[in-house]
This record gives C-alpha cells, sequence and structure tokens, in this order.
C-alpha cells in the first residue's frame, strides 16, 4: 500500500479549481502547498443554521436575515453604489455595493424575497450590509442545512468566500493523521485534553453548530490553543536558531583589562551598584568565551548602563581590539562621546566620532583611522554601520537603546558584522523595560542582564497630571523651580512625526516661555537644528547657562543634567507610556526632590486618562512597560511592526502568554532531541516572513 503524500509536498494548484491565476493569487498569500491552505485559517464565523430578525439586528453582528426587497436604486454619492433596502416584519435594512453590474441591480425588482449573509455596520442610513452574499428564495424555503459554523477566511480581491469554502472542502478530505506531520515530541494538552494536529484544523475550518462562539471570538478554545502553542513554537525555534548559527562562529577571547578596569572605576568618583557590579560580572564572563556574545542589558532610565558598556569596552580594548558604539541619535551619540572621551582617554585611548553630518575630508580621514585602527573606539550613530566604514579589527559592538533600532535593524547589523568585519561580541543596552512575555518571545536569541537598582541618592519623582489650559500654573512652578537655582525641560509633542512641525510648535512655546518668564533664560532645542547648533544648546543647558529647555522629543534618549528637576510634557497624552517614561527619566538623576508634569488637551478618553494615571501612579519602568503592552500591543512596543517579525497568524502575546513557559522548554527539548523537526515547523509557520529568510 502507498502511502499518501505529505501535504506540505501537495502543490495548491492539485486542488480542482485553482489554475496559474488562482496559484499565482494564492500565493500572494504565501499559499503554495495544501498545508499552507490548511494554516491559512478562518478569522470568525457566522451561524448560517437560523434567521435572524432584521429588528434583532446589532452592529458587528454576522447574521442571516431574509426578507422582501422594497426598493432597488443606484445612488450617487461619494461613491456610486447599489442600495437595495430589504424589509421584514420586523424592520429595514441597507445592502450596499460599490462593484455591481445592470444585471444584478434589473433582479433586485420589488417584492423579491432575498437571503441574505453578512454583518452588519452602521452605516449611512442606519444598520447596513455592505457587498453580502444573498441568494433569492421562495418564502417559507428551508434553510439548508449547515452542518457547522460558516469560516469567514481572510481573503484577497478576486476570491470569495465561497471559493474559499469549496477550496477548503477539497483540502480536508486530504487531511487525514498521516498527511499532517505532527513535529512535536509529545501532544501538547490543553486544558488537559491532549489536541492532535490534524484535529485541532479540522474543527477550526467547521466548527459544529453547537461549537462555543464566544470561545472562539476570543481565541481562547482548546484548539485553537493548541495551533497558538505550536505557532509561538515556530517563532522562538526561529530565533533560537538564529542565536545557535551566531554561537557557532566564532569570536575573540578577552581575557585583559583587569587593571585598566581598576584605573577606571578609581576615577569615577563612584562606587558601582551591586546590580552594576553583576552584570558586569555576567558580561566579562560572555567575553572570555570563543563565541560572541549576544546580551541585552535592561536597565530603567537613570539606573547607570553606560558605566557597564564602557568596561565592557576596556575589556575589549585593553585586548587589542576596536570597539564600536551606536546611538539612535546625533544628540545621544555626542553625549556618550564626551563620556567616553573623559573616561578612556586618560587611560591613553583614542576615540572617533562618525555620524551621517560629518562629511567630505573629515570622514574621509575617519573612515582611514577606522581601517587602520588609529582609533581604537568609534561612537556614532546607525552611520557606523554602512558598508564604506571597515574596521581593522572590531571585537564589540555595543548599541544603546535597542528598541528605537527595532529587531529588523538588529538582525541586519549582525548579517553586517558577519560579512564585513568578523565575529564581534555585541552588547544590546535598552531603557524600554522589555515585559517578560516580549523577552521570551522577540528576544529569544539574545541573553539579558537586568539592572535593577538605581544609584543611590536618588529621590522619587512626583508626577501630576494638569490639564492645558492650566498653563500659568505650570509656568509658576517653572519660576519656583529655578528661584532655587534648578533648571527644567519643557517638551513639545506632536500626533505626527514631522520634525518640522515639531520644531515650529516648539519654537512658539519657546517664545511664549520667554516672555512669561522675562528673568530667566529660555532654550531651545528640536531636530531640525544643525548638529553643532545642537549640541551648544546642550552644552549651555549642562553648564547652567540656560535655565529652560524647550524641546522637541529628541532629547527623550539620554540626556544627563543631573541639575534639571523639572519635567513639563505637553499633551502627553499623544506619547505612548515608554516614552514618557524615558522623558520623565530626564529628571530625579540630583539629589533634590523632582518633579514632572503631565499636561493634557481635554476631553481626554477612557483610555487616556487611564494611561497618565499609570504615569501619575508608578515609577517602575517595568510595570509601565507591562501597561503599556496592555494598551498599545507589541507590534506598536517593539517598533516591528513594519518588519513582519512579529506578525502572528492565531497566537497573541498577551493572551496566550500563559503558554510562553511550555513552548520555551518544548523548543529547547526540540534543540537537544529533535533538530529535524526545527525547519519544518518554521516552514510551517513562518515560511515567508522577513525574520525566515534571515535564518
Ligand atoms: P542610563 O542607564 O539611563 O543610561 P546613565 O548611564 O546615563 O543611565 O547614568 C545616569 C547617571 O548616573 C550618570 O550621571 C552616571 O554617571 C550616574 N551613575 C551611574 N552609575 C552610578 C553609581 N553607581 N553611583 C552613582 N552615580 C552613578
Ligand atoms: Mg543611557
Amino acid at each position: 500500500m502507498s502511502t499518501p503524500p505529505t501535504l506540505d509536498r501537495v502543490a495548491i494548484a492539485t486542488l480542482k479549481g485553482v489554475g496559474p491565476k488562482m496559484a499565482e493569487k494564492l500565493a500572494s498569500l504565501s499559499i503554495r502547498s495544501v498545508q499552507d491552505f490548511l494554516f491559512h485559517l478562518p478569522l470568525r464565523y457566522q451561524d448560517r443554521t437560523r434567521i435572524t430578525p432584521i429588528g434583532a439586528l446589532q452592529p458587528g453582528m454576522d447574521a442571516v436575515i431574509e426578507g422582501d426587497v422594497k426598493a432597488a436604486d443606484i445612488v450617487f454619492g461619494r461613491r456610486r453604489s447599489l442600495v437595495c433596502r430589504l424589509q421584514d416584519g420586523t424592520g429595514t435594512v441597507t445592502l450596499r455595493f460599490f462593484h455591481f453590474s445592470a444585471a444584478q441591480k434589473q433582479n433586485l425588482t420589488q417584492g423579491t424575497r432575498l437571503r441574505c449573509y453578512g454583518e452588519a455596520r452602521r452605516g449611512a442610513s442606519g444598520l447596513e450590509f455592505y457587498h453580502p452574499e444573498y441568494q433569492a428564495v421562495d418564502p417559507g424555503q428551508p434553510l439548508n442545512i449547515e452542518t457547522s459554523l460558516t469560516p469567514i477566511y481572510p481573503s484577497t480581491e478576486g476570491l470569495s468566500q465561497l471559493g474559499w469554502r469549496k477550496l477548503n472542502q477539497q483540502a480536508l478530505q486530504l487531511l487525514q493523521p498521516n498527511t499532517l506531520i505532527e513535529w512535536l515530541p509529545d501532544i501538547p494538552t490543553i486544558n488537559g485534553q491532549q489536541i492532535r494536529l490534524e484535529q485541532a484544523l479540522l474543527y477550526l475550518h467547521q466548527p459544529p453548530t453547537d461549537a462555543p462562539t464566544q470561545l472562539l471570538r476570543e481565541g481562547e478554545h482548546p484548539y485553537q490553543q493548541r495551533l497558538a502553542f505550536e505557532e509561538l513554537l515556530a517563532h522562538n525555534l526561529s530565533l533560537l536558531k538564529l542565536r545557535q548559527q551566531t554561537q557557532q562562529q566564532g569570536a575573540p577571547s578577552f581575557t585583559d583589562g583587569d587593571q585598566l578596569s581598576q584605573q577606571f572605576i578609581e576615577q569615577l568618583g563612584f562606587t558601582l551598584t551591586s546590580a552594576q557590579q553583576r552584570v558586569v560580572t555576567e558580561i566579562n564572563n560572555d567575553l572570555q568565551q570563543r563565541k560572541p556574545m549576544l546580551r541585552l542589558v535592561q536597565g530603567d532610565v537613570g539606573s547607570g548602563k553606560t558605566v557597564v558598556a564602557a568596561l565592557a569596552a576596556i575589556k575589549a580594548l585593553a585586548s587589542g581590539y576596536q570597539v564600536a558604539l551606536m546611538a539612535p541619535t546625533e544628540i545621544l551619540a555626542e553625549q556618550h562621546f564626551n563620556n567616553f572621551c573623559q573616561w578612556l582617554q586618560p587611560l591613553g585611548i583614542s576615540l572617533g566620532w562618525l555620524t551621517g553630518k560629518v562629511k567630505g575630508k573629515q570622514r574621509s580621514q575617519q573612515l582611514t583611522a577606522i581601517a587602520e585602527h588609529q582609533t581604537q573606539m568609534i561612537i556614532g550613530t546607525h552611520a557606523l554601520f554602512q558598508d564604506e566604514v571597515q574596521f581593522a579589527k572590531l571585537g564589540l559592538v555595543i548599541i544603546d537603546e535597542q528598541h528605537r533600532f527595532g529587531v529588523h535593524q538588529r538582525l541586519a547589523l549582525k548579517e553586517k558584522a558577519r560579512q564585513e568585519v568578523g565575529h564581534p561580541h555585541q552588547l544590546i543596552m535598552t531603557a524600554t523595560p522589555i515585559p517578560r512575555t516580549l523577552a521570551m518571545s522577540a528576544y529569544a536569541d539574545l541573553d539579558t542582564s537586568v539592572i535593577d537598582e538605581l544609584p543611590p541618592g536618588r529621590t522619587p519623582i512626583n508626577t501630576v497630571v494638569i490639564d492645558n489650559g492650566r498653563r500659568a500654573q505650570v509656568i509658576e512652578r517653572i519660576r519656583s523651580a529655578c528661584s532655587e537655582q534648578r533648571q527644567a525641560y519643557w517638551v513639545c509633542t506632536l500626533i505626527e512625526e514631522s520634525e518640522t512641525l515639531a520644531a515650529q510648535a516648539a519654537e512658539d512655546s519657546c517664545e511664549l516661555l520667554t516672555a512669561a518668564l522675562p528673568d530667566l533664560k529660555v532654550g531651545l532645542i528640536h531636530g531640525r537644528m544643525k548638529a553643532d547648533q545642537k549640541v551648544a544648546v546642550m552644552e549651555a543647558f549642562k553648564t547652567h547657562q540656560l535655565d529652560v529647555l524647550v524641546a522637541t522629543t529628541v532629547i527623550e534618549v539620554g540626556v544627563d543634567v543631573p541639575n534639571a528637576s523639572l519635567m513639563i510634557i505637553e499633551n502627553a497624552e499623544r506619547l505612548g507610556l515608554a516614552q514618557l517614561h524615558q522623558l520623565r527619566g530626564r529628571v530625579g538623576r540630583g539629589s533634590t526632590a523632582s518633579h514632572c508634569v503631565l499636561m493634557y488637551q481635554s476631553p481626554l478618553g477612557q483610555l487616556g486618562k487611564q494611561r497618565l494615571q499609570t504615569m501619575r501612579a508608578s515609577s517602575d519602568g517595568f510595570v509601565i512597560a507591562e501597561k503599556d503592552l496592555a494598551l498599545r500591543g507589541p507590534g506598536e512596543l517593539l517598533g516591528t511592526r513594519q518588519t513582519g517579525l512579529m506578525q502572528l497568524r492565531i497566537a497573541d502575546l498577551e493572551r496566550d502568554s500563559h503558554l510562553l513557559e511550555q513552548v520555551q522548554a518544548t523548543a529547547e527539548q526540540l534543540l537537544r532531541q529533535h533538530p529535524e523537526a526545527i525547519d519544518p515547523l518554521i516552514k510551517r509557520w513562518l515560511a515567508d516572513s522577513e525574520q525566515y529568510a534571515q535564518v
């Protein structure tokens, strides 16, 4: 007896009705095999087993309705549409078609009885169905005997739901226990029930009419959870595989540098916190290995990550290697450059500086110095990783404020490092605490260290939330803080990411404050200014030649002026919580009590209120990040929405976080005992994603 081929090997074109054109359409949805087709899961379900009275319809409801055509007219509005009014004894609804034929209109004669399937939505004329499926029926004609709920698939133009269902019937007939490979070592148990893959797929494509629709809608049905588990596993594996590949590459082992480190610590003027010490030890341990370090250091704003990075740099430098430090903005790069010059020049280290704005002769000189190892430590923006930058002997890459770069760039950088400059160690520092659930999934390829302690002597920041309308009161606070020789930030925010508009807003606020506070010196900084101008303004604020600094969100990261004790954020409701936390972290760095004023434009919605309350109630970056995740979703938080990295089909990081521990354990087990299962699983779930292309 011959065994049937597994469905990953059966081309979609073998299904009846799939010609070259249809195959192309399906390929655009990453569907090439029958397996791919079966893993294209319904978005939602319709219950076609009963008719809903029109009068009982609610917006958002998927329903079957039946009624008589009252009228059908072509309406010339913003878009030409065919509008058909349908009524039963209980009410009237509108069916609206933007694409229609003359014949279609003719068939909708008054009095025709129609049965319609679709979603009721709030429209121009009350409840409307857009492009519903419909058929003419005889009054009293019984419903087709539906044996399952009707799945609705995410589709593309030219592929109707009816088309999906027809293909699906064929695909499901091919689905048998032995045509779909179960790659998991043990059948996962969800809610005490072992669920086989083909069982879950069969169910989700054709749930029985008595299926618990509430669970299905929320993605919490055990069969959905079974698939979510496998999907999360596939993502996890792809990252672990990436990590494994990196680790197979050799890296230099840094064993020198103890004496230099000692010298550095002695000149600091403070002692490391025990959290800093612990992380330094973890890093040093990595740097001695002959495989590349891939470590993420998380530490709340002000926890002292820079010193930790400097100690790692010293290890590499003392062993005769170059170090590159990349920051997300010019300002932050500049600030690091100043710090590191102060710290490392006395130790005899030569430092260089490279951003997109370093041009001409200066640039070519710097590039030569890097290529010939005259520059030992180079600091800059992402310009550091352009092709023209050739390192002589790069041993360590440090990336600050990682979330700004996004996972995609992290991967690209890894690639670049591998091809062009050997296999350096990597240290990634982030002030945006990454919630555990995300760390376990999006960052499974990194080791993590946490600096969970602030340097001593910091006073907690008192946060208040105030209506924009009470501006005069806020200005009074500035006057009073500055009269005590303190300094203040005033941050302008915009909805759009337009630096031009943001610059304008900041200029306006600066004018206003200058007029309101004639005795104080008010400075201005925004993204449209030249780099050297920005540096000059920052320097003036740092040396207290300015009392107030009006800024766009460019100051968000890294700026360190301990004498500043007041942070005012205009239109705070426009920013994400993580970003607000970052901004607020610019104060509270000295020994005096600091304040943060979050101004908002009323009226503030429920969500907005909740967000600002969170900021007021907590100063713990982790708590805030968890809340941010809950309110905004992981894509936004990680900046990966565009990269496709975490585009999950059925899993939901938050909802399914309880699965992650088991996912992780299973991933490790597969890696150790069943490496042959890894590629097929990744391919099954991530076939076309960008991330898979990197594996
Ligand atoms: P972040 O983690 O936000 O990057 P920084 O590295 O900029 O924080 O450090 C914030 C401030 O705290 C800096 O002025 C730094 O010199 C200071 N600092 C760092 N570690 C300590 C420490 N152990 N004791 C006292 N001050 C410290
Ligand atoms: Mg920093």
